[in-house]
């Protein structure tokens, strides 16, 4: 028996005992087993010891979306990997950093509830959520075993995946269900497309709304161009961000009868391609009001789709519950819901059938498995939404392995090629036949990530990589929620 002050130790040279301190921990060597050199251990590892030192970001894009990736470093040499949602400022997790420089990333729960109050919905969670995901990293690392296993152990071992997927040029039926046939064909068994309003712009007499609003709608989403004077582009900013938040009841938008029949021969044409055997979610629908998501719902029925999501703001848990009542298909939002606590108004309210949460808006990786178990007590499914770089992919893939009500984890980037090269120690491609292995290295399974690839793809508007953050140093508020 060998006393050893470290606790990363690599299941081939023994295992641990006890486990409550870990500056006390002796090797118990298997019998029969020659001795290992100490260079086996990861000396990194004094898990009681672990500090946060630093926090670091580099922003990348087309991963396809914008993504903010996070380092944080500690006091013995790991380093854990995090993300901001898609789109979102890295200064939601740079506005941490001052509260978490000399905290112990594996007190995971802890730092979290000191952070918690940081994030909101929508791309407001990322900042704590890609944090809580470093957390994690960091924590598994140190005590050298997989994600999953500290949150109970896997039910899977490996998580289906679906795409989300475009047609390239003409947008109907019959291109969409060849786009997804082409993703049958890669192994996927499981589908989603976009089917909206979207599809009716240009089509004549399809959609009722005020007079100039639909106009201003395509005006304001079109790219301002270099010929731009900054002003003009304020202006143009200004515009199209008051008209993509109109929520939907209040855009005044209606579909008419012919709007129903494009829409409904354009689910027709997909079905007749790809057939009826694979599950085909559907997303994207537009600002309409319940009663126009219930038509089109209705009409919809029959092609025995795997859900309508987030056809309504997830906050109008009245408006689902109507929804879900007036259909036969399984009603899913969830993508923009931070906390456990606002899933639960619409699962007691019987108002969905999925709930689809981002892990980097919801909480990050514990609050993941929560919402999911606490749905499937609702007897709600749960698919996953993800749209970023392989660092929240193994996130949600460790968290859709813990979870036993997981159903689907999307991913927008099997067309990216460099998007596996983003990361080492993962197999390439990390999505293979429509799946993604749950690995059994420690940490989220990442070995490292490739700052080659990273400074390839920076945001040009901010193409730091790994910069210096002190200026994020100084608690510059009180943060107290109560007097
Ligand atoms: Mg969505």
């Amino acid at each position: 028996m060998t006393p050893h002050a470290y606790a990363d130790i690599l299941p081939d040279i023994g295992y641990l005992q006890p486990m409550q301190d870990l500056k006390e921990i002796h090797i118990v060597m298997p019998q029969n087993s020659p001795a290992q050199p100490l260079d086996h251990v990861n000396t990194y590892s004094r898990p009681s010891d672990l500090r946060i030192t630093d926090i670091r970001i580099a922003t990348i894009v087309g991963a396809p979306m914008r993504c903010p990736l996070i380092q944080v470093y500690t006091n013995q040499g790991l380093v854990g990997y995090g993300e901001v949602r898609d789109g979102a400022s890295k200064n939601y997790a740079l506005m941490l950093k001052c509260r978490l420089v000399g905290e112990n990333p594996c007190n995971v729960d802890q730092v979290f509830r000191r952070i918690k109050q940081f994030g909101g919905h929508g791309r407001q969670g990322g900042g704590v959520s890609g944090i809580e995901v470093a957390l994690w990293d960091l924590a598994a690392k140190a005590y050298g075993v997989p994600v999953y296993q500290m949150l109970g152990g896997k039910f899977r071992d490996r998580v289906r995946v679906y795409c989300d997927t475009d047609v390239r040029g003409k947008d109907d039926g019959t291109a969409m269900g060849h786009a997804l046939q082409q993703r049958i064909d890669m192994g996927f068994t499981f589908l989603k497309m976009d089917v909206g309003i979207g599809l009716l712009q240009d089509e004549p007499g399809t959609l009722t709304a005020p007079l100039g609003y639909l106009d201003e709608l395509r005006q304001a989403i079109r790219r301002p161009g270099p010929e731009y004077s900054a002003e003009e582009r304020r202006e143009l900013a200004r515009k199209w961000y008051a008209l993509n938040n109109t929520a939907h009841p209040f855009t005044g938008i209606r579909v008419t009868e012919h709007g129903l029949d494009f829409m409904e021969q354009y689910v027709a044409d997909v079905r007749a391609v790809i057939g009826y055997d694979v599950p085909l979610a559907t997303d994207h629908f537009g600002h309409i009001g319940i009663e126009d998501c219930i038509k089109i719902a209705q009409r919809l029925d029959k092609y025995n789709l795997a859900w309508y999501e987030d056809m309504l703001p997830w906050q109008m848990t009245q408006h689902y519950v109507r929804l879900a009542n007036s259909c036969t298909t399984p009603i899913c939002t969830g993508e923009d819901i931070y906390l456990k606590e606002d899933f639960m108004p619409l699962l007691s309210s019987g108002g969905v059938s999925v709930i689809h949460p981002d892990l980097l808006t919801c909480g990050g990786i514990y609050e993941l498995k929560k919402i999911g178990d606490l749905a499937q007590d609702h007897g709600v499914a749960m698919a996953i939404h993800m749209a970023e770089s392989p660092i929240a992919c193994m996130a949600a893939v460790h968290a859709a392995a813990a979870t036993e009500n997981f159903l689907a984890l999307e991913n927008h980037s099997v067309d990216i090629p460099w998007w596996n090269d983003l990361v080492t120690g993962l197999p390439d491609p990390i999505v293979k036949d429509g799946y993604i292995s749950v690995p059994d290295t420690p940490g989220l399974g990442i070995e490292a990530l490739n700052d080659e690839v990273i400074a390839e793809h920076l945001d040009p508007d901010d193409p730091g990589l790994w910069e210096c953050t002190d200026a994020y140093d100084r608690l510059d508020s009180h943060d107290r929620l109560w007097s």
